[in-house]
């Protein structure tokens, strides 16, 4: 009795600690600064600029784009920036990636690093027929321009060149010098443009105090309950792992059959590790975007998030039971490929699947790799990476230099979008940086919502004129207020 009467008493603190805990929490405060005065700019002309630019197919070369095109391209962006033409210095690596430096009135000052890439996905020939404007044609409709690339990157290219020239045209000087890497096969994996970038720059001794890239947005609806737009920018991307999975067994007729043959092995093999996933765990940039926002929610999600030391597990698991939130949570399983077979009466010799991870920042692609070995606990299946893995990126600081740059530009650009730290489930470029520089982020600055969300590396890519003229004026505010 006595014993449950203090259980009580225990429990009752234990439930006042987490209210004052969820009452209490509080937005960081961050103060951005007055505004800099920004260079004019021309928000039509930077429309057309981007039609011009969309209007190059400049498809990634792995997946049959030409090189015609990325030399067309070249030309095209210059033309439509001739200060940055006469004034930045310019040199081509690999095939066509472009790297340009504009000289700051101090060469030995860290120099900063704006990231991003000429080449665009493929458009599915059957769903040509579904674009309301063709592809690659640069429509500028309805406000907006419509095309591939539109979004996905050529928006960062034609609003950073912009942005340059609009200054230029100012007469501003940088303090320190401005690179600009200009990737040309980041959606094939980067390592012909930036990867060769970033060596090119090791090699001279180059180490930028932040890199920018693409990777997040201003998006609304972030999680339930959060009203304002969040702009979220990328402090880690995750790793990948493309396993493949092998079974070799004895053919022949299929009328006398073993058990367990070649495919019945192979669909046990992946049925296990689609059904025993990596731990889920909310730590590192999911967890700081869960603390940034905490404060924006209700006050029963407030109690649970704002008490994570003691329903951390409950937590996670509400967080597990959404793809999106999923994949911030832990390491991902997707099976991807599974062949096998030749005709309805011979067993297959051979089975083959492959089966693409997603990497949590903390765990590697060995971990990965030892997992798949343990779960499916089968001999006669054979586990080896495909030549595409690569391990999570490293974690750059929400504070400091860089990040308080970009969060204030974010804020001068839109007054009311929160600003917060995120993990980015895709891969960019900005990985292939993380040798040269402690601060590397990932944000794009246009406002995504659901709709548009979908339309990247989808049908109907478009951006609406005023969002191109919005990135024009957070990347001149950001090079304004960097290199003053
Ligand atoms: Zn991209």
């Amino acid at each position: 009795m006595r014993a449950l009467k203090w259980a009580g008493l225990g429990l009752a603190a234990l439930s006042a600690v987490c209210v004052v805990r969820a009452a209490t929490v509080s937005p960081p405060t961050f103060a951005p600064g007055p505004a800099p005065a920004l260079p004019r700019f021309d928000e039509a002309a930077v429309a057309q600029a981007l039609s011009h630019a969309v209007a190059v197919p400049t498809v990634s070369r792995r997946t049959g784009g030409e090189a015609a095109a990325f030399e067309q391209l070249h030309a095209t962006l210059l033309a439509d920036v001739p200060r940055v033409q006469q004034t930045l210095s310019r040199e081509r690596i690999g095939e066509h990636a472009l790297l340009l430096r504009w000289a700051g009135r101090d060469a030995s000052a860290p120099p900063i690093l704006l990231t991003a890439h000429l080449d665009v996905v493929p458009v599915e020939p059957d769903t040509l027929g579904e674009w309301t404007h063709p592809p690659f044609s640069g429509a500028i409709a309805d406000g907006f321009v419509w095309g591939r690339g539109a979004i996905d990157d050529k928006t960062a290219v034609v609003t950073i060149l912009a942005a340059i020239e609009a200054l230029l045209q100012a007469g501003h000087v940088p303090a320190c010098d401005v690179w600009l890497a200009l990737g040309d096969d980041e959606e094939v994996g980067g390592r012909g443009g930036a990867m060769a970038i970033a060596a090119t720059l090791r090699d001279r001794g180059v180490r930028p105090r932040f890199v920018l890239d693409e990777g997040g947005a201003v998006v609304d609806g972030v999680l339930p309950g959060v009203t304002r737009p969040v702009a979220l920018v990328g402090i880690a991307e995750k790793g990948a792992a493309s396993l493949e999975l092998t079974v070799v067994a004895e053919g022949g007729h299929s009328s006398m059959p073993p058990r367990g043959g070649a495919i019945a092995r192979l669909a046990a093999a992946v049925v296990r590790l689609d059904e025993s996933p990596m731990p889920a765990s909310l730590r590192g940039p999911a967890a700081a975007m869960i603390d940034r926002l905490t404060p924006e929610l209700g006050f029963a999600a407030r109690l649970a998030l704002a008490n994570r030391w003691l329903l951390g597990p409950a937590v996670t698991r509400v967080l597990s039971s959404h793809p999106a939130s999923n994949a911030i949570v832990r390491t991902t399983t997707a099976p991807t490929i599974f062949a096998a077979g030749s005709a309805d009466n011979v067993l297959a010799a051979h089975a083959r699947a492959v089966v693409n991870f997603r990497i949590l920042p903390g765990e590697t692609v060995q971990d990965v790799i030892d997992h798949a070995v343990h779960v499916i606990d089968d001999d006669a299946v054979t586990v080896r990476c495909l030549d595409h893995c690569w391990d999570p990126s490293p974690v750059s600081p929400d504070a400091g230099e860089g990040w308080d740059d970009i969060a204030a530009a974010i804020a001068w650009t839109w007054p009311d979008a929160l600003v917060s730290p995120s993990l980015v489930v895709g891969a960019t470029d900005a990985r292939h940086y993380a040798g040269i520089s402690d601060r590397v982020y990932r944000f794009l600055p246009i406002r995504l919502d659901d709709v548009d969300r979908k339309r990247l590396h989808g049908t109907d890519e478009r951006i609406a004129v005023a969002d191109v003229g919005r990135a024009v004026a957070f990347y001149a505010a950001l090079l304004t207020a960097t290199t003053r």
